[in-house]
Order: C-alpha cells, then structure tokens, then sequence
C-alpha cells in the first residue's frame, strides 16, 4: 500500500482532496470512489488495515431489498449496481448472488412492510415442499428445509446475495490505492479542525491530527469511524450523536449429514430472515463447508474501547430457533461450531447518518455512521453518496437512482438527543 509521506499531504502535492477517516466497509469505498473520481484521496485508519475490531470484518454479510423503510430499497438497488461495478473493475467477485427469504408472524409490521417494500411474493413453503404448487416447487427447490410455524409467513424474493466481507473491504482498498488514494494504517486521528474556526476566510482547510502528534491537510473529510462515532465527533465539534455501540456474534452450526449440498448456494438455498423477537438472519453454507451461519440480530451495549467480549444471551435463542424452524437440517446439540464476535452502531431510529457535520465544518466534513448492523450492502452506495457529498456537495448519483436521503439527516436527533437508546 503506498504511504502518506508527510503533514504536506503526501506524494509532494500539497493538501489533500479528502481525507477520510476509518477503513472499515464505508470509508474504503468512500475512498474508492473519491479517487475514482481524480480526486487525491488519504484514507487513514486507527489499527492495522482489515483488523477485526470494528464492523466489517469476517466471512460474510448479506444483501436484500426487502426492508421495513420504504427508502432503502432503492439504495440496495443502486449499491447492487455499484457492487457489480466494482467487482467488474477488481477483476473478481466478492458477492455471490442468492434468493433471499423473509419470514415471520404474518402480522409482523416490520415483516409485513418488508414484504410490500422489496416486492416479495408470500408463499406457502408446505405446499412448495409437497410438490401441490408446481411453480414454488420449481422456483423454491429448497422449501422444505424450513418448518413454517402456525401463523407465520414466508416470502421468498430474487434480489439476494453473500458478499465476503474481509475480502470486499481489501478489494474497495486496492482499488482505490490502484486510483491513487493513500493508505495509511496505524493511525489513529484524535481531532480535526477547520481554517474556518481560526478565522482565516474562504477556502477553509481541513486539517487532521492523529495520536503520534502527525499532520495532515484537506479540503474536505469523511469521517466514517463505525462505533467510534459518537466519541470522535464529540471531541471534534461538541455536537452529541447518539450511536450506540452495540457487542453482537455471529454462530456457525453443524449441518446434518446428508445435507450439506442442499444448503449451499450451488443448490439454490437463500440468505434468510427470521422477524420477531429474536430476529434472526442466515447465509447460505459456503465459507466453511457443512457449517451454517445462523445468527441473532442485537446484542448487549458495549464501550469499543473496552469490550468485556462476553456473549452471553446470544446464543440460546438461535439454538431455540434453529430446532423450531430447520430441525431437520441443522444441529444445536453441541452448541455452535465457531463464533465470531463483532460490533453494531445503532442509532434510536435504526436508520443511517449520512450528511454534513455542519456548525463550524459547514460543508466541509461528510459524517457516514449509525449503519445499526445493516449497512454492508449499501458500501458502495454510501461511498460514492459520500463521496459526491465531499466532492460536489450534492449526492446526484443517489438521487438519479431516487435514494430518499432526508431520513439519514444528522439533525433528526435535535430534538431528542439520546433518542430512545
Ligand atoms: C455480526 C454482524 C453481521 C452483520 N450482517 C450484515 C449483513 O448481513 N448485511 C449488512 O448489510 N450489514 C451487516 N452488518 C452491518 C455492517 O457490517 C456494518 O453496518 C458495516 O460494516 C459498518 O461499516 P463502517 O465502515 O461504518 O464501520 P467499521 O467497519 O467499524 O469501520 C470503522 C473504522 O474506523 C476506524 N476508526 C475508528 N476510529 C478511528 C479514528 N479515530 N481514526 C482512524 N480510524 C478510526 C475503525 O478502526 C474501523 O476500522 C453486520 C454487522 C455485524 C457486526
């Protein structure tokens, strides 16, 4: 990776287009599609590049349309034409497309909304299974590995899919430095101030100060600092945003004999979501062969900076879900195989921060957080909306593709500061 070489700017070139803060999934393709853009670009990140500390690292995340708010779907439809933009210019692929499944009490809101806004179709899984509906039979072959309780609904959709996670961050990161951004890791950025504070007139500088005392100078800033958000942004303008981070784990189970094939993207089988209290996700088995990743969405708040990594209460429920729903095909006996700890940013709302910092940093610094453990899918959205925010001051690819981007607003919060959290 090449290296800022000094508080000039690095490369001899003066200041900084964007400099952006935290490599994680959003700001290494923020930096991505900075620098696609001829901008010069410095990403800088506290720990060492893909670490596993923050939110995007491990095997696997999904992508679906089907979401209770109305404005997301157009962004997964955007991101899902960035992705494939991305791969393209990689030379390789990270997203493995799958079906996606919804299900849940059929008077689920949330599961109701979702199936309206992503444009799922309900399906009876029994029939599907039984070969008594011909055209789910086909379309569906893997109906029968979930049991559907009374009263529940299952709504199958096409737009579904598994990215690498670890390995579409690396991607993002090489193709920005192959687009002339900057890397640099082990640095941890502990304020950034604006010429415009100091009263030096038009034109403001950004200027950006880590740990080991190292300087360096932009026109604009992203900060993208995942669960370091409300620490970093407190510290830099006083400004109180309430985004929780919040310990969750991923659970691999064993897959019972003889069903390893039907469980895999090869045979058809979806990335899942399971709506109610717990609320529960699944991938395809693909990462390692004859385990299942099933999982529960949440977990305990926790202080990124001091994390207990204790998972109690996250398991449990999953097991009990598991023998419920796929008893047939999956085991809980001996508890789960691998476990995988990682953290989410949740805001009161669930929504996403996307917008300008504002106050004294006007325009000039773009903040991208609050993702609440369902922002991975949009990386490539959320960077090139943060990107065009920086750059242009206006996000118009997302508003050709009709991403609605008021619900993301930094100001919602005016109001209730500490939200609900
Ligand atoms: C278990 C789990 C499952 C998930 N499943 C899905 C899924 O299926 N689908 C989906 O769409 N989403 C999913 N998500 C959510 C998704 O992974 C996150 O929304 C996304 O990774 C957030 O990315 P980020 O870049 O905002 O944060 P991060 O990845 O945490 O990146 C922030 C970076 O900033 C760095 N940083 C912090 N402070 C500083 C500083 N002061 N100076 C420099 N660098 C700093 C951090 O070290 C970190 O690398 C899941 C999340 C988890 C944890």
């Amino acid at each position: 990776m090449a290296a800022a070489s000094n508080g000039e700017g690095g490369h001899g070139q003066g200041r900084f287009d964007v400099i952006v803060v935290g490599a994680g999934i959003m700001g290494s393709c923020a930096a991505y599609a900075a620098s696609s853009r001829g901008a010069r670009v410095l990403l800088l990140e506290r720990f060492d590049l893909l670490h596993h500390r923050g939110s995007s690292h491990g095997e696997s995340r999904t992508i679906r349309a089907t979401y209770p708010q109305a404005h997301y779907p157009p962004m997964v439809r955007l991101s899902r034409r960035l992705w494939d933009e991305a791969q393209a210019d990689a030379g390789y692929a990270v997203l493995t497309p799958t079906p996606h499944l919804d299900l849940g009490p059929a008077d689920d809101p949330a599961l109701v909304a979702a199936i309206r806004n992503g444009g799922a179709t309900e399906v009876a899984l029994a029939a599907a299974a039984a070969g008594d509906d011909e055209s789910a039979s086909a379309s569906w072959p893997w109906a029968g590995v979930f049991r559907v309780p009374d009263g529940w609904t299952a709504a199958p959709s096409e737009l579904g899919g598994v990215m690498k996670a670890t390995k579409a961050v690396a991607m993002f990161q090489a193709l920005a430095v192959k687009k002339g951004a900057v890397l640099r890791d082990r640095a941890e950025v502990v304020d950034v101030t604006t010429s415009s504070k100091r009263g030096e007139g038009e034109g403001s500088i950004i200027s950006v100060r880590t740990s080991s005392g190292e300087e360096f100078h932009g026109t604009k800033c992203i900060v993208t600092v995942g669960a370091w958000t409300s620490k970093l942004i407190r510290s830099v303008s006083g400004l109180d945003l309430p985004v929780q981070p919040v310990h969750t784990l991923i659970c691999y189970w064993k897959v019972k004999p003889g069903h390893e094939q039907e469980l895999t993207p090869e045979a058809g089988f979806p990335t899942f979501a399971s709506y109610g209290d717990p609320y529960i996700y699944g991938t395809p088995s693909m990462e390692f062969p004859g385990l299942i990743k099933i999982a529960m969405h949440g977990g305990p708040p926790c202080d990124p900076d001091g994390r207990d990594w204790s998972t109690g209460g996250l398991v449990e429920p999953v097991a009990r879900w598991i023998d419920a729903v796929m008893p047939d095909h999956v085991d809980t006996a001996g508890g789960p195989v691998i476990r995988q700890c990682c953290m989410y940013s949740v805001t009161p709302d669930d929504d996403y921060v996307v917008d300008f910092l504002g106050g004294e940093f006007g325009k000039d610094v773009v903040v991208g957080a609050g993702f609440s453990g369902h922002g991975f899918k949009m990386g490539p959205a959320v960077g090139r909306i943060l990107a065009e925010m920086a750059l242009d001051g206006v996000a118009r690819t997302a508003a050709d593709a009709g991403v609605d981007l008021r619900p993301l607003r930094i100001g919602r919060f005016a109001e209730n500061p500490k939200g609900n959290l």
